[in-house]
């Protein structure tokens, strides 16, 4: 068993818009951090596999498939934030191929853990439409890919990127299979996921938002990983981990007000990996999603990355300048007792000494 694979998806420069935030820059630095720091080459590099158009057709429309691809040969924006050029159509099921060469992998037991580098992202593309920098989505792609393909009947999303992956929410809203927890700034772009969107139908509580007010940081976000995501992990026993991981929270991104580090970005990592040590076999497998500021996409690589291995690392930037906001603190609270999560041990840290 290898202990990493990762996936990169050649040509990605193609997808460029001159002057955009999402672009192929992003995965030139977080591949030459994680060449700098030897795990590049020591690990393997998976070729993506053909998306099959059964796993495709469930995830997203027939219809937006094909106007995707007609978007793409003529250039046309899906939104007024998202680009295509002729290229993009193919890169867009690289990386869905790509992300679910890696997910095959761990799930297979072939690699432990796994890192995908898609590009472009995915979280924002619902079933019916591409929006947010995203055509494809990619990890819903990835989950639908174990469950039709491999079998798989419960697998867990754990979304760490700054905004709400409204698409992947979408795409699972009605399913019991896939359980989609999500952390991210509120308000902010898209403006969706708040507490109560829990699912429906069969997929009744099985979507978790927990937004975060703008100053939040790495106090708030260790509280909702050891208060919330794992004890709720801890409920639904999923076969596998899948995570949507954007460095956009990070205290230096520009896209949001979230003062998180990438010393702490490892640590929910590493609190995902040790998770999925103990209750399933180490399945657990990155998949990059937004990011835009060059240090931080090299750091929080690197941090997540040496997380995934069980080895340590020093964050280069350490943590934000700037006091942490506490308005978070009601907010987990509320998210406890709304989720039932009000374990004894937990009210019952003492007050003195
Ligand atoms: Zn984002």
């Amino acid at each position: 068993m290898e202990d990493l694979v990762f996936f990169y998806p050649e040509g990605q420069e193609a997808h460029y818009l001159e002057g955009h935030p999402e672009s192929p820059e992003r995965l030139f630095v977080i591949l030459q951090a994680l060449k700098q720091s030897g795990w590049w080459e020591a690990y393997p590099h998976l070729p993506p596999l053909e998306p099959p158009r059964s796993v495709l057709g469930q995830v997203h429309d027939r219809e937006y498939l094909g106007y995707l691809r007609k978007a793409c040969q003529h250039h046309y924006p899906l939104d007024e934030d998202t680009y295509t050029t002729p290229e993009s159509y193919g890169l867009a099921l690289q990386a869905a191929g790509g992300s679910m060469a890696v997910a095959q992998a761990v799930w297979s037991g072939a690699a432990r853990r796994g890192y995908a580098l898609p590009r472009p992202p995915g979280h924002h593309a619902a079933h019916s439409a591409g929006m947010g920098f995203c055509l494809l989505n990619n990890v819903a792609l990835a989950a639908e890919f174990l469950i039709q393909e491999r079998g798989a009947r419960r697998l867990a999303i754990v979304d760490l990127d700054l905004h709400h992956g409204n698409g992947t929410q979408d795409i699972f809203w009605q399913r019991e299979d896939v359980f989609f927890i999500s952390v991210h700034q509120s308000p902010l772009y898209p403006g969706t996921g708040s507490l109560d969107e829990t699912g429906a139908g069969a997929g009744h509580r099985k979507t978790a938002n927990f937004p975060l007010p703008p100053g939040s940081g790495d106090q708030a976000y260790r509280a909702v990983m050891g208060e919330l995501i794992l004890p709720l992990l801890d409920g639904y026993q999923p076969q596998m981990i899948l995570v949507s991981l954007g460095f956009d929270a990070h205290w230096m991104d520009p896209l949001g007000h979230l003062r998180l580090s990438a010393g702490v970005y490892g640590e929910l990592a590493a609190g995902l990996a040790e998770w999925s040590d103990r209750w399933c076999e180490g399945r657990l497998m990155l998949l990059q999603e937004g990011g835009y500021v060059p240090e931080t996409l090299a750091a929080g690589a690197q941090g997540c990355t040496a997380a995934l291995l069980g080895q340590p690392w020093n964050d280069p930037i350490g943590p934000s300048p700037r006091p942490e906001g506490i308005s978070w603190r009601p907010v987990v609270q509320a998210a406890r007792q709304f989720w039932n999560l009000n374990s004894q041990e937990l009210d019952e840290i003492p007050s003195t000494g």
